[in-house]
């Protein structure tokens, strides 16, 4: 199976809302597969999360998290292939490393199991400190009102000799943003992947804020991204975000609808662009 849908925003934020959707819900028991050292790396100095109330959810970039009383949180990074699934009969699923049994604000019981295939997701169980220095080491979030116009401009000209497309996959400039969405970010912008970012323009760094909205838009009101079958949420079901996509493995540029999209590598990732409607 192709992983080329790793989560990213869209289908984090996903996950994120169907799982405050139960919130807040107070965990009965948790149990971990044998492997689960190497997502909950720290497993053996972890706090244990039985008896305690998860009471928000919250995500920051990429990075989805669990608000509990007391001050902890559990950070989890979905990596490649992870997702989280919401059932009411204990998830037997293949590649389960986490599960909680919880019980719900109306004291129905289900359970909230990590799934993860390829376990490159990693997890930590933590006190509000550590969480924050998570946080930290993330920049503003490419869908929060803090990413601005006046912000783009300014990181693209602090670091001007960067090309553009790599440089948006930079999770300590632009939170959640990931491979295909920097892609179509720049063909809704109208500009080359291969740019240099000192060579953005203001009004081109508008439309790359625009641009920005309206694919993030796309991607979340299809409950994100399912290529090949890697990504899906809690509920198992895929998102038809594709339906949106106009040059990420696409043929025809669904701007133009005529010239054939062009597909190069830039920085070992696989990157598409319109040579008609990109500058
Ligand atoms: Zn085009």
């Amino acid at each position: 199976m192709l992983y080329i849908d790793m989560p990213e925003l869209p289908e984090v934020e996903t996950i994120k809302s169907q799982i405050e959707e139960i919130t807040p819900f107070t965990i009965l028991s948790e149990e971990y597969s044998s492997v689960v050292s190497s997502i909950l790396k720290d497993k053996n100095k972890h706090f244990e999360v039985t008896g305690h109330t998860v009471s928000k959810m919250g995500r920051k970039g990429k990075l989805l998290y669990f608000e509990l009383d007391d001050d902890m949180y559990i950070l989890s990074h979905l990596g490649m292939s992870g997702s989280w699934r919401i059932s009411k009969t204990k998830v037997i699923e293949k590649h389960t490393h986490v599960q909680f049994e919880v019980k719900g604000k109306k004291g129905n019981k289900f359970f909230i199991a990590y799934v993860d295939p390829r376990r490159f997701g990693n997890m930590y169980f933590v006190y509000e400190e550590e969480a924050k220095k998570h946080f930290n080491e993330l920049g503003v979030d490419i869908g929060s009102p803090e990413f601005t116009t006046d912000y783009i401009y300014d990181v693209l000209k602090k670091h001007s000799s960067k090309v553009l497309k790599p440089f948006l996959l930079d999770q300590k400039y632009f939170a959640g943003c990931g491979n295909y969405i920097a892609s179509e970010i720049c063909a809704r912008a109208g500009i080359r992947p291969t740019r240099k970012c000192g060579k953005v323009t203001r009004s081109e760094a508008d439309k790359i804020r625009e641009a920005t909205e309206s694919v993030l838009k796309g991607s979340i009101e299809n409950n994100g991204m399912t290529f090949s079958g890697g990504y899906s949420d809690t509920r198992g079901e895929k998102g038809e975000g594709v339906q949106n996509l106009v040059v990420f493995y696409q043929d025809v540029c669904g701007l133009c609808r005529t010239t054939k999209v062009k597909k190069i590598t830039l920085a070992q990732r696989g990157t598409y662009y319109c040579p008609t409607c990109q500058k």
